[in-house]
């Protein structure tokens, strides 16, 4: 009997190295896995091996998953095509893909600028002219790369993470379920916490880019308009316990 947590890494936010959950969580253990085989075999990496090997995982979950709901994988069946080619539209017309994608845009064009290598320079430059201690320049550049890395790690991830939970809505499945039990409001939980954490990032870095603070609202403006509808579009996404996390 092992010591994993059904289903924790559906909702969780694949930040492996600074989660708690490592040791109770199976993908991370057959990632982890993974890993070794490549370490002591350098073709590993190269090889069809480990792409055979999570084909016929993917296969084994998927065979489980449709049996689980009594679809037949071996039929194609027409009306389900047209009816998920459907939902894939609404979900790309949907306003929360839109502004997650306004969101992406606009935040990659600003971390393109290279505002952060200037301010990290005036951070180095301020160390030598003596205005700010070694500690203080300390202190602050790793203030600015962790918001920078809490940033990046989650910019994509609201966005998959937003397109997730609309297909879930969207979908049969979850509606036979109660309110609490559905899939994608887990999804959206973990799209809002994201959300969170990357605008209080955002916020930190106000504290550092003086000039930039009109270009840094815009990107938090358009991060909150996707903070608005994903509460609207999931008012009751907090009902959902995610196991491990939220237990
Ligand atoms: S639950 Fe933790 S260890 Fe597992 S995939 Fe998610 S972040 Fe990684």
């Amino acid at each position: 009997m092992d010591d994993f947590i059904s289903g924790i890494h559906n909702y969780c936010d694949r930040w492996c190295e600074r989660c708690v959950y490592t040791d109770r969580c199976r993908v991370f253990a057959t990632d982890r896995e993974d890993r070794q085989v490549a370490k002591s075999d350098p073709k590993w990496e190269t090889s069809l091996e480990p792409i055979t090997k999570t084909l016929q995982e993917a296969i084994k979950l998927l065979n489980k998953m449709a049996r689980e709901k009594g679809i037949d994988l071996t039929k194609t069946d027409a009306g389900f095509e047209k009816e998920r080619a459907e939902q894939k539209t609404a979900v790309e017309k949907h306003p929360l893909t839109k502004k997650s994608l306004a969101y992406l845009d606009l935040s990659r064009q600003w971390l393109e600028q290279g505002q952060v290598k200037s301010c990290m320079d005036m951070i180095f430059k301020e160390v030598e002219l003596g205005k700010r201690t070694m500690q203080e320049g300390e202190r602050d550049i790793l203030r600015v790369r962790e918001s920078l890395e809490v940033i990046r790690w989650y910019q994509h991830f609201i966005v998959a993470k937003s397109h997730r939970a609309l297909m879930g809505k969207e979908g049969d499945y979850d509606k036979q379920l109660p309110e609490k039990e559905r899939g994608y409001n887990g999804t959206a939980k973990i799209t809002r916490i994201a959300i969170e954490r990357s605008l209080q990032a955002w916020a930190t870095l106000l504290g550092f880019f003086e000039e930039e603070e009109s270009a840094l609202f815009r990107v938090m403006a358009a991060l909150q308009q996707v903070q608005e509808q994903l509460a609207q579009t999931f008012p009751n996404m907090d009902l959902f316990v995610r196991p491990g996390f939220d237990e």
